[in-house]
């Protein structure tokens, strides 16, 4: 499994990478894990414009979501198109809120592009994949997602606070993508969001191998969250996403 990560900036897109989306390929099936504002740019460095055979939301803000709106206008406009149908695995009303963000909420546009799937928490196949949805510590409906392929296994926390299921989700996975959105000191707001010692304590407490701090959000510097995650007790590898990053897992 190759895990790419096509946008890892928390929130709003920055100067260096779009907001979330992460491309997963095996057996030359591509999942996108997020399709976040600015990333269908990005994505072309990695994967042809008309090669994602499935996509799964994590929840339903838009710098998660938004780009399928601009894949919708690829899949069925395009001088190729129309393409055949992409399901969506995202949370409940996904298809009437992307509706509505692409022109009007009760005519069924994006359908003409993507088959919406309704995700629930538990197992399911996706291509060659097996695909763990986990619901997450985040004011609105939000899935982390667990991917396996081949006994290699990816863990992706989308937004989260603290959260017992994100340790499960992540009990010994080779990379997990942990956001790391705030940093360390007065004025944290619990349950919206993890700093970089709360995901390096999830990572410890779940064994996971290797941590890639990510929502990396513009204003804060990227240095400070690698800092923080210093001091959360975690020993495997940890470093800080970077757009264009590509792990192997074999
Ligand atoms: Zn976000
Ligand atoms: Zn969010």
């Amino acid at each position: 499994m190759k895990v790419t990560i096509v946008g890892c900036a928390g929130s709003f897109p920055g100067p260096d990478s779009p907001a979330s989306c992460y491309l997963l390929e095996a057996e030359g099936f591509r999942l996108l894990l997020d399709f976040g504002s600015g990333s269908l740019g990005a994505l072309q460095r990695h994967t042809g414009l008309y090669d994602v055979d499935a996509v799964c939301l994590s929840h339903l803000h838009a710098d998660h979501c938004l780009d399928l709106c601009a894949y919708h206008v690829v899949r069925t406009y395009s001088p190729d198109g129309p393409l055949p149908k992409v399901p969506v695995h995202a949370p409940a009303d996904a298809s009437r809120r992307l509706n509505a963000a692409y022109a009007m909420p009760d005519e069924p546009v994006m359908e003409r592009s993507f088959d919406f799937v309704r995700l629930q928490p538990g197992t399911r196949r996706i291509g060659p994949f097996e695909v763990v949805a986990a619901p997450m510590n985040h004011p609105v409906e939000t899935y982390g997602f667990r991917v396996s392929h081949g006994g290699r296994s990816v863990a992706y926390s989308a937004d989260t606070g603290e959260s017992a299921e994100l340790v499960t989700l992540a009990r010994d996975v080779d990379l997990l993508l942990c956001e790391a959105s705030f940093v360390e000191g007065p004025g944290e707001r619990p349950d919206i969001h993890l700093t970089g010692r709360q995901a390096a304590e999830h990572a410890a407490r779940a064994g996971a191998r290797s941590l890639v701090l990510t929502h990396l959000v513009p204003w804060y510097d990227p240095e400070r969250v690698l800092a923080d995650a210093a001091t959360g007790g975690y020993r495997g590898r940890t470093e800080l996403a970077r757009s264009g990053a590509v792990y192997d897992l074999g």
